[in-house]
């Protein structure tokens, strides 16, 4: 692993493909907290225990407060220069370009980026709680009481389109694909804490082509970072923007 200064930017050629893995950490500029802002909590109960099928089966009106609030937060939010900077690299590398994003919020999309998957889900899309086979719909309400929350047709109560802890992240099938035949790996603002993601740079290394090269831009090294080529410390507005040339 190397701890860069980069002072050249990093050349994309024509045969490569690159993949990018986004974390909260891309959206603190925007104002959005990460998890661990705050120390994991959200009004006095730990993050995790309102992101569970546990507690959207002992308390989902507390789950529909949580994800209300941040739907409130993300609506007053905006895309930042990384957004931006990614958003860019998709437009100059078009399909060799992938995203994907642990992120729920919808700071990518308003930025321009379209060639991705929301690997942890959407948080202005809401779902039947059975899957009874009715469509996911977009969804920005913001829903205090359990009564305010919409019934489903088939008559179960209507959740939010989030991959809980142990639920399985959407996309897994496309996101395989892409870092099987990609040749750079891009992490931006993930601790590297959560899996499967923080598994793909490894997946990146070991694939059957020669391992890609994998680079990762936060303020403080990730849990995984002994994977990395290139690591690159800072904050993701400020260093992600002009990094990379395409050549
Ligand atoms: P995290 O809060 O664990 O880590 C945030 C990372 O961002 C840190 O490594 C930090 O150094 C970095 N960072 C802070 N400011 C930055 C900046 N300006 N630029 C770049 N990086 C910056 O968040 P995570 O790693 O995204 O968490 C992983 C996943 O865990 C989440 O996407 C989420 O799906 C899941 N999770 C979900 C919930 C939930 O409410 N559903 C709760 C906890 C975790
Ligand atoms: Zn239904």
């Amino acid at each position: 692993m190397m701890l860069t200064n980069i002072e050249s930017k990093i050349k994309i050629g024509p045969s490569d493909r690159l993949f990018v893995l986004t974390g909260a950490g891309i959206s603190a500029e925007s104002g959005l907290k990460t998890f661990r802002d705050g120390g994991g909590l959200w009004a006095g109960h730990r993050v995790e225990s309102v992101a569970t099928p546990e507690a959207w089966k002992n308390d989902p009106e507390l789950v529909w407060r949580f994800y209300s609030q941040r739907r409130k937060d993300a609506v007053a939010s905006r895309p930042n220069a990384a957004h931006q900077a990614l958003a860019e690299l998709e437009r100059q590398l078009g399909e060799r370009f992938f995203l994907c994003t642990q992120n729920v919020d919808d700071l990518h999309e308003r930025a321009g980026s379209t060639n991705m998957v929301h690997m942890h889900g959407e948080l202005f899309k809401s779902r039947c709680e059975d899957d009874c086979g009715s469509a996911v719909q977009y969804d920005e309400g913001s829903y205090e009481s359990l009564d305010q929350v919409p019934k489903c047709r088939c008559g179960a109560r209507i959740r939010p389109h989030i991959v809980w802890f142990g639920e399985i992240p959407f996309g897994m099938h496309r996101i395989e694909k892409e870092i099987e035949r990609c040749t750079m790996l891009l992490v931006v603002g993930t601790s590297g804490a959560v899996y499967p993601a923080a598994s793909f740079v490894h997946w990146a290394r070991r694939r059957a082509g020669s391992p890609a090269r994998t680079f990762y831009i936060g303020p403080e090294e990730p849990l995984n970072v002994g994977a990395f080529t290139e690591v690159i410390l800072g904050k993701a507005g400020e260093r992600l923007p002009g990094l990379f040339e395409v050549a």
